[in-house]
């Protein structure tokens, strides 16, 4: 692991016990050097704790006992503008602006590690391992649809449901026709962390395409299907039995 040191965090420091969430980013740049040298110029005001080259070269750059501006504006559960709360992990990717490509393995490897670690070292719950667009789905579409969830959560990091593709197949583009429908799918993503209301329809719209990018990646179109419906179901009931 090479340091590079970013001025961008909050000049007091916090306590390890108020680090509860883990964030991925990608950086939705150009290339690694554009991408470090964004997150260490005062200019910018952003950083994160660590940014992980393609390659999985892993580079430090804000301790955790600092407070990284990775977050902004968001929200997940009952914890909001979540960087006082979180690190910060950037992925090198260039992103849905300029051509975003794969996660690479190496770089999965990586990313595997730093988070085993945290979790064992700050006790992070499964279900607050997130990715920016959950917690800010207004503002942000990263780490998008290319995301391995399904394979990380094999590895204990975040949550993914129980169903087979088999089984999920027949619930496949059914619309959502009731209102009652609507309000209990409302009802399990704010059980799994998110943020939204049914009365905000713009959020609502964004919240359900982020849950769409991460656990129903064939359909973002902000509109829930009958699969997203019983996904959602299957991972509140997760969240619930560990709060
Ligand atoms: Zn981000």
């Amino acid at each position: 692991m090479e340091s590079f040191y970013s001025p961008n965090f909050n000049s007091t420091k916090r306590s390890k016990n108020s680090i509860k969430i883990i964030i991925i980013h990608y950086t939705g740049m150009q290339s690694e050097r554009e991408s470090i040298i964004r997150l260490c110029n005062p200019k910018s005001k952003v950083s994160s704790h660590f940014l992980i080259s393609q390659n999985g070269k892993v580079y430090r750059l804000v301790q955790d006992s600092q407070i990284a501006w990775h977050a902004g504006k968001s929200c997940w559960g009952k914890y909001k503008n979540l960087n006082k709360s979180s690190i910060g992990i950037e992925l090198v990717n260039k992103g849905h602006q300029f051509g975003y490509t794969n996660f690479r393995k190496k770089q999965l490897l990586s990313l595997t590690k730093i988070c085993k670690n945290l979790i064992k070292k700050y006790k992070i719950k499964k279900k607050n391992i997130v990715g920016h667009s959950d917690i800010a789905p207004l503002r942000k579409i990263d780490p998008g649809e290319k995301f391995p969830w399904e394979n990380l959560a094999k590895e204990n990091i975040g949550i993914w449901h129980d169903y087979k593709l088999n089984l999920l197949k027949k619930f496949r583009k059914i619309k959502i026709s009731t209102k009652q429908e609507r309000t209990k799918f409302v009802r399990n993503l704010n059980d799994i962390g998110y943020c939204c209301s049914i009365k905000k329809k713009s959020l609502f719209i964004k919240t359900v395409k982020a849950f769409q990018r991460r656990f129903r990646r064939e359909l973002i179109n902000g509109l829930p299907d009958k699969e997203c419906l019983i996904i959602a179901e299957n991972l509140s009931k997760k969240a619930i039995k560990n709060p």
